[in-house]
C-alpha cells in the first residue's frame, strides 16, 4: 500500500507541496528570504499535522470542528498573516469562523482597506480618484468551503490553503500576500462537519463505512443550505453576508463543492447557459477567464480531468450570490469518492458529464489523456481542490490592477444612465404599498431586499416604500422583484428540455405574497431612506391547540427541514415522527395532524436499506401505512405535501389522480417555477389567504384530477384555459387546464389534504403558508 507521504506528493505534484515540508526547511527558506519576524519565524507556526495528528488529506481521517477552530485559532496566534474572527454561534451553537489572510502591513489595517473597497464599489462616497483607488487597493477574495458537508474534502483544503499562506514564502504566496485579501470561511456549515465527520467515524469498518447519514447535514436546510443566497433563511447565511459580503463586497468568491464520482475529476466555471439576465456581462466574462486560467493551471500542472463549461449554469441568484454583487463567482467541483474512504473508480465506468465525456477530449475537457481511472481517494480531492483554489489566488494577485479596474467599471455603470439595457426594459423604479394584507410578509420582503444592499426609499407623499433600479445593486433588485421568463433550451434541437442546475423562478412578490408594480418611469418621489428592517417576527397561528407531527425520514428530507423552519419561525410546537412511533400506531390518541413532507412515495414508502443498521431502515412501511389509515379514520388530518401526495393517492386509495403522472418531460415540464392559481372560496382551508396574486411553487410536482367529487374537493385549481406561468418555465401548460393543485379529501372521520405543490418551499413562500395553518387548525376542532 502506497504510504500516504508519498500520495500526497504526487497529489500535489507541481505545487510548491509546502504541506510535505518540514518546519525546518521551511524556516531555513524563510530566514533566507528574510520575509518573516525573529518573533514569528515559520517554525513557530503550527502545521495542520501538529493539530490534526495526520496530514489533511490522509486516507480516512476527517477533523472534528473542534480540530479545524484549534488550527485557525492557534495560527491566528502564532502568525501575523492571519487574522481569525468568530462571527457567531452556528445554528446548533458552534462558532462560526473566518480567517483572513494577507501580509502584515495589510493586515494591520483591514479598515483602510474596507473603506477602499466602499469607495470602488459605491462611486457615490469617492474621496479619491479610480486611479487612485486601484493604486492603493487589494483584491479581496472570499473562499467559502463545505458549505456541503458530505463533500468532506472542503474540510479539509481549507488547512492546506491556510498553512502555503501562512508559512509559505514562494514568489506566489509572496505575491498573493501582497496584492489580495482573502477571507477564508473553513467551513460555510461547521454543525455538518461534526454531524457527517462524527456519523463517519462511528461507522469506519461497518458496512455503512463512507455511507451519507441519516439526518439533514443542516439542521433546517440540509443539501439546500447553498440555496439560501438571497432570503438569508439560515444563520450561517447571515454571518458570511453580514460580515464579509456586505462590508467587503468582495471582487472574487471560489466556492468550494465536490460532485458526483464516475465523470470529470474537477469542474471549473464557465457555466453553461442560461445566465440570470440581471448579471452584468463583465462578472461573467471575468468569472470565464479567471476559470479558463485556472484550468490553463491545473493542466499544466499536470491534472487531468478538468472540465469546464459543463453541468452549473448562471441563473439562481439563490446560489450564486457574488455574481449580483460585484464578484466573479468561482465554483470549483471536484469528483467524491464515499466520503474519506477510496473508491475504485475503472476508466469503463467513467461516464458523460453535463457537455462534456469523461472518456474523450473536448474543448472544454481537454487531455491529452483523460483522467485514467483507478483509485481516488481524500487526498486527490483535497490535491485538486488545494490546487483550484491556489491557482485562483495567484491569478487574483498577478492580475490585481485589471481586477479592480473591471470593478470601479461595475460600480460607475450601475449608476450610469447610459447602461446597455435599454430603458424601455428597465423599470425606473419598483412600488410597494404599505396597504399589503400580511403586513408582516411586507416587512420581510424589504427586510429581505436590504439584507442583499438594496436600498429601499419612503415614498413622497408617505404611503409607500420605492426601489429604484439606478441604485449600486438595482439589477440584484430588479432580479428578485420581476417575473423570470426561463429560455426554452432543449438538449439539442427537438430534443427533450435542457433541465436547469436549479429552479427557474425567484419573484420575491410572489412567494412572499406582497404586491408590487413597475414603474417605466421614476413617478414616485424618492423620500429618505428606509432605515434597515428588524427581522420579521411571525404572529403565531391560531391553530386551536392542535397536535403536530411532522414525520421525519431517515433518509433525510430537506423539505422535511424546511417545514420545521417554518414551524420555528411562526412558534408553532411540533413533534418530529420517527418509523418505530409512526410503526407503533395509536397515533390518534397523541396527534390530530401529521404533515409528511415533499418526499418520493418509493422513499416514504421503503426508506433506507442496505448497508444502514436494521434500525434505520424500511421507512413507514406497511405498519406505517396501516397506522396513518387508522389515524385518518379516526378524525386525524393527514398533510401531505409535493410528491408524498402521490404516497397518500395510493395508500389511502384516494378518489383522486395524478394528471401528470407518467409523462415525458418533451410532454411537461416546470423545474421550479411559480404557478397562478383560482381559490375555491368555499373551502374553509382558503379563509386565511392573503396574497393579492394567489401563486404557488410548482417542482416535480402533481396536479389532481377529482374522480369522486362527493368524497373530495378542489381547494386551489390551476386556470380552465391559457398557462398558468407567473415566473419561470413551463412546457405543455395545457396538461394543467382543469387540474386542481390543492385538494381537500375526506377519509372515515378525517381529512387527507393533497399539496400539490411546495407550500413552504425553502422557507420562501409566505404567501401558501396560511393553507397549511388552515388544516392544522381545523384538525383541532372535535367533530
Ligand atoms: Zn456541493
Amino acid at each position: 500500500m502506497p504510504s500516504f507521504r508519498l500520495l500526497l506528493a504526487s497529489a500535489l505534484t507541481g505545487l510548491s507541496a509546502l504541506c510535505a515540508l518540514s518546519a525546518t526547511v521551511l524556516h531555513a527558506q524563510a530566514a533566507t528570504a528574510g520575509k518573516l519576524r525573529p518573533a514569528r519565524t515559520a517554525s513557530a507556526i503550527p502545521t495542520p499535522a501538529s493539530v490534526l495528528g495526520w496530514e489533511p488529506g490522509a486516507d480516512r481521517k476527517l477533523p472534528s470542528w473542534k480540530q479545524v477552530t484549534d488550527y485557525f485559532t492557534a495560527l491566528d496566534k502564532a502568525s501575523p498573516r492571519v487574522s481569525v474572527r468568530t462571527l457567531g454561534k452556528t445554528t446548533l451553537g458552534r462558532p462560526f469562523l473566518v480567517a483572513f489572510f494577507a501580509d502584515e502591513a495589510t493586515l494591520a489595517h483591514l479598515p483602510k482597506y474596507q473603506k477602499i473597497q466602499q469607495e470602488l464599489w459605491d462611486p457615490r462616497l469617492r474621496k479619491r480618484t479610480r486611479d487612485e483607488l486601484i493604486a492603493q487597493g487589494k483584491n479581496v477574495i472570499l473562499i467559502t468551503s463545505s458549505i456541503h458537508s458530505t463533500e468532506v474534502g472542503g474540510f479539509l483544503t481549507p488547512f492546506v490553503i491556510a498553512d502555503k499562506l501562512a508559512r509559505g514564502d514562494t514568489p506566489e504566496a509572496r505575491s498573493i500576500l501582497a496584492n489580495t485579501i482573502v477571507m477564508l470561511v473553513p467551513s460555510q456549515n461547521p454543525d455538518g462537519v461534526d454531524i457527517v465527520g462524527d456519523w463517519y467515524r462511528r461507522t469506519l469498518d461497518t458496512p455503512a463505512e463512507g455511507s451519507t447519514p441519516p439526518a439533514l447535514y443542516h439542521f433546517y436546510s440540509g443539501h439546500d443550505n447553498n440555496r439560501d443566497w438571497y432570503a438569508f433563511s439560515l444563520k450561517e447565511t447571515r454571518y458570511t453576508v453580514d460580515s464579509l459580503y456586505t462590508p467587503w463586497v468582495p471582487q472574487i468568491v471560489n466556492d468550494v463543492h465536490q460532485q458526483g464520482g464516475n465523470a470529470g475529476r474537477i469542474f471549473i466555471p464557465p457555466y453553461m447557459d442560461p445566465l440570470e439576465p440581471n448579471i452584468d456581462p463583465i462578472l461573467t466574462a471575468s468569472t470565464n477567464a479567471l476559470g479558463m486560467a485556472m484550468s490553463w493551471r491545473l493542466i499544466q500542472d499536470g491534472k487531468t480531468g478538468v472540465a469546464t463549461n459543463a453541468a452549473y449554469d448562471q441563473w439562481s441568484p439563490a446560489r450564486q450570490y457574488s455574481l449580483n454583487h460585484r464578484g466573479a463567482r468561482i465554483l470549483t467541483e471536484t469528483a467524491s469518492a464515499r466520503l474519506a474512504t477510496a473508491v475504485n473508480m475503472p476508466f469503463a465506468l467513467l461516464g458523460a458529464g453535463r457537455g462534456y465525456e469523461a472518456k474523450t477530449q473536448s474543448w472544454n475537457h481537454p487531455a491529452l489523456w483523460p483522467w485514467p481511472g483507478g483509485r481516488w481517494g481524500i487526498g486527490d480531492i483535497v490535491a485538486y481542490q488545494s490546487s483550484a483554489t491556489w491557482a485562483l489566488l495567484v491569478e487574483a494577485a498577478r492580475d490585481r490592477t485589471a481586477w479592480l479596474s473591471s470593478y470601479a467599471t461595475l460600480a460607475e455603470r450601475a449608476l450610469d444612465d447610459t447602461h446597455p439595457w435599454t430603458p424601455t426594459e428597465v423599470p425606473a423604479q419598483f412600488v410597494i404599498s404599505k396597504a399589503q394584507k400580511d403586513p408582516v410578509a411586507l416587512q420581510r420582503l424589504v427586510w429581505t431586499l436590504q439584507h442583499g444592499q438594496v436600498e429601499v426609499h419612503e415614498s413622497v407623499p408617505a404611503g409607500s416604500y420605492v426601489v429604484p433600479t439606478k441604485q449600486p445593486f438595482g439589477a440584484y433588485a430588479k432580479a428578485l422583484l420581476e417575473a423570470q421568463a426561463y429560455p426554452n433550451l432543449e438538449e439539442y434541437p427537438g430534443g427533450p428540455p435542457k433541465r436547469p442546475y436549479d429552479v427557474t423562478a425567484h419573484t420575491l412578490p410572489l412567494l412572499f405574497g406582497v404586491a408590487v408594480t413597475a414603474e417605466k418611469s421614476p413617478s414616485v418621489q424618492l423620500g429618505a431612506l428606509v432605515p434597515p428592517m428588524a427581522e420579521p417576527t411571525y404572529p403565531t397561528p391560531a391553530l386551536g391547540n392542535a397536535r403536530i407531527a411532522i414525520y421525519q425520514s431517515y433518509s433525510a428530507s430537506m423539505d422535511e427541514g424546511w417545514t420545521r423552519w417554518v414551524f420555528d419561525a411562526n412558534k408553532v410546537p411540533f413533534t418530529s415522527l420517527k418509523d418505530a412511533e409512526l410503526r407503533a400506531g395509536n397515533l390518534r390518541a397523541k396527534y390530530d395532524a401529521i404533515v409528511l413532507p415533499d418526499q418520493a412515495a418509493n422513499q416514504l414508502a421503503r426508506g433506507l436499506a442496505a448497508p444502514y443498521a436494521d434500525s434505520l431502515r424500511g421507512g413507514i412501511g406497511a405498519n406505517g401505512a396501516a397506522a396513518l389509515k387508522a389515524f385518518v379514520e379516526g378524525g386525524g388530518t393527514v398533510l401531505a405535501f409535493n410528491e408524498a401526495s402521490d404516497y397518500a393517492i395510493d395508500v389511502f386509495a384516494l378518489p383522486v389522480t395524478d394528471a401528470l403522472r407518467g409523462l415525458k418531460s418533451s410532454d411537461f415540464y416546470a423545474p421550479g417555477s411559480l404557478f397562478r392559481v383560482d381559490l375555491n372560496a368555499a373551502s374553509p382551508l382558503t379563509a386565511t389567504f392573503t396574497a393579492p396574486t394567489p401563486a404557488v411553487w410548482f417542482e416535480e410536482s402533481p396536479a389532481f384530477t377529482i374522480t369522486d367529487p362527493s368524497r373530495a374537493t378542489a381547494v386551489l385549481q390551476y386556470p380552465a384555459s391559457g398557462s398558468a406561468l407567473l415566473s419561470g418555465w413551463l412546457l405543455g401548460a395545457p396538461r394543467l387546464n382543469g387540474t386542481a393543485a390543492m385538494v381537500d379529501v375526506r377519509v372515515g372521520q378525517g381529512h387527507v389534504v393533497l399539496y400539490g405543490f411546495r407550500p413552504q418551499y425553502r422557507s420562501q413562500t409566505n404567501a401558501t403558508w396560511p393553507l397549511i395553518w388552515s388544516a392544522i387548525a381545523r384538525s383541532a376542532v372535535r367533530q
